[in-house]
């Protein structure tokens, strides 16, 4: 069985594996916790809480949380913390890989990875959702911007900004780095186009080999995305196969922008031959061949060393420290709880059974998201950058019986407990949709018709 600890290991090229936490009663990174709580339609935050309960004492740094099918995911399939370190997922689907993927994603610091407006529908990563539910087609990494986002290349990445310089290099797929096939100069995982007043792009060669050989789809193309800041959602604009060129006028005053693929190849390892540049400050053509070395050796060396060095050193350090900057992190410090005693996150935590009442109380949840577990943590700047050490690999038992919960089944299933529909029919009439939805099996099968994908 394929999981995200096989996948994050891949397309990380190593970077990030996330071993299975040990622990008293803890088998291969998994622990099962019991309830005499009703969990039929039981919030999955609610399910979280008994979850992460019943862990305490077992050091972990990261937590995924696998909850039955009647517990209520709002539609969703799983949720994650964004960033964070606890990611929640409904039984039925806590085995698809990309469903891991995307959620350790989310914890990772990344939002989705859209298209045409639409998001999730980036087929190029695992934040969209566009690839396979089953370990069959799920071996496929990131978009450009969340591989840029990543830093598991970070050596290969390449920054321009057409409205003062221009690329003329070759770009190669991750496998590259992999294979250690890699030029020592020259060739690029990953270009970042940055110019001021502009949405940041970034390209990679979408390589369809190694990690990311079964990609849902570009594979072997040069594919641009746009994202504005590090935790934004993405969203997918061109995919590029030889002689193509993407452009984008009005590039920061600088005429058009161009990306021009001149030349693809998917040998070992493949690589493609990108210019990116903006008309109003320089022309590239595929014509020339700056991928060689310059033939003659310059004539003169410089003659005069530089005249002036610095004078002064920069006088003030900073003074003071970042304040904790990590909103699920816990203040170490008292603060006033329920308006009126002294207490501290350790004291809100002490009792397990009373962490409930006093996470009600909104200064406790401010201060101790963590003890609290409260959900949807926003994220602070930085992704993690190290592999974390523990965490549950969580090897699901049971298999997603349908691929897609964002797709509908194409089959027909039974309506009411009593009557043979499709999916077609549940749609047919939009004023009887949400009527139609009310019965589990349609929302179930229909989750597009019924407007429940999240
Ligand atoms: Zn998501």
């Amino acid at each position: 069985m394929i999981h995200q600890r096989v996948r994050y290991d891949d397309c990380s090229n190593g970077a990030l594996i996330f071993d299975p936490a040990t622990g008293t009663n803890v088998n291969n990174g998994v622990l099962t916790v019991t309830t005499t709580e009703n969990l039929n339609g039981m919030t999955w935050q609610n399910c979280g809480r008994i979850a992460t309960n019943g862990a305490r004492g077992i050091d972990r740094d990261y937590t995924m949380i696998v909850c039955p099918d009647v517990v209520n995911f709002g539609g969703a399939a799983a949720w994650g913390q964004m960033t964070g370190s606890i990611s929640w997922y409904r039984s039925r689907y806590a085995s698809a890989p990309i469903v891991q993927m995307h959620e350790l994603g989310h914890n990772l610091g990344h939002s989705h990875s859209g298209k045409d407006g639409v998001t999730y529908k980036d087929p190029t990563c695992n934040m969209g959702n566009r690839g396979s539910w089953s370990d069959t087609g799920s071996n496929f990494c990131f978009n450009a911007a969340k591989t840029w986002a990543n830093k598991w290349y970070e050596e290969y990445h390449v920054t321009v900004d057409p409205s003062s310089g221009s690329y003329d290099g070759t770009l190669v797929g991750i496998n590259a780095v992999k294979e250690d096939n890699i030029a020592e100069t020259g060739q690029d995982v990953v270009i970042k186009i940055d110019s001021s007043g502009e949405t940041d792009l970034y390209i990679i060669y979408n390589r369809e080999t190694g990690a990311n050989n079964e990609v849902p789809q570009n594979g072997d193309q040069v594919v641009i995305v746009a994202q504005s800041t590090g935790g934004s959602t993405s969203s997918w604009r061109a995919a590029l196969s030889e002689g193509q060129v993407y452009t984008q006028g009005g590039w920061s005053g600088n005429g058009n922008l161009i990306v021009k693929v001149c030349s693809l190849e998917t040998g070992t390892p493949g690589s493609a031959r990108v210019l990116v540049y903006a008309t109003g400050q320089e022309t590239l053509s595929c014509d020339s061949s700056p991928v060689s070395a310059p033939v003659n050796a310059p004539v003169s060396a410089p003659i005069n060393a530089p005249v002036n060095v610095p004078v002064n050193a920069p006088a003030n350090a900073p003074v003071s420290q970042p304040t904790q900057n990590d909103p699920c992190k816990d203040n170490s410090l008292d603060f006033l709880f329920r308006n009126k005693i002294e207490r501290n996150c350790e004291w809100i935590g002490k009792n397990s059974k009373r962490i409930d009442a006093r996470c009600q109380d909104p200064a406790a949840a401010d201060n101790c998201p963590d003890t609290c577990n409260t959900p949807g943590c926003s994220a602070p700047v930085n992704a993690p950058v190290n592999a974390p050490v523990n965490a549950p690999v969580s090897a699901p038992v049971s298999q997603p019986t349908q691929d897609d919960p964002c797709q509908d089944s194409s089959s027909t299933f039974m309506f009411r407990n009593k009557i043979e529909r499709n999916c077609e029919w549940i749609g047919r009439n939009s004023e009887r949709i949400d009527v139609r939805c009310q019965d589990p099996a349609a929302a179930d099968n229909c989750p597009v018709t019924c407007s429940i994908c999240a």
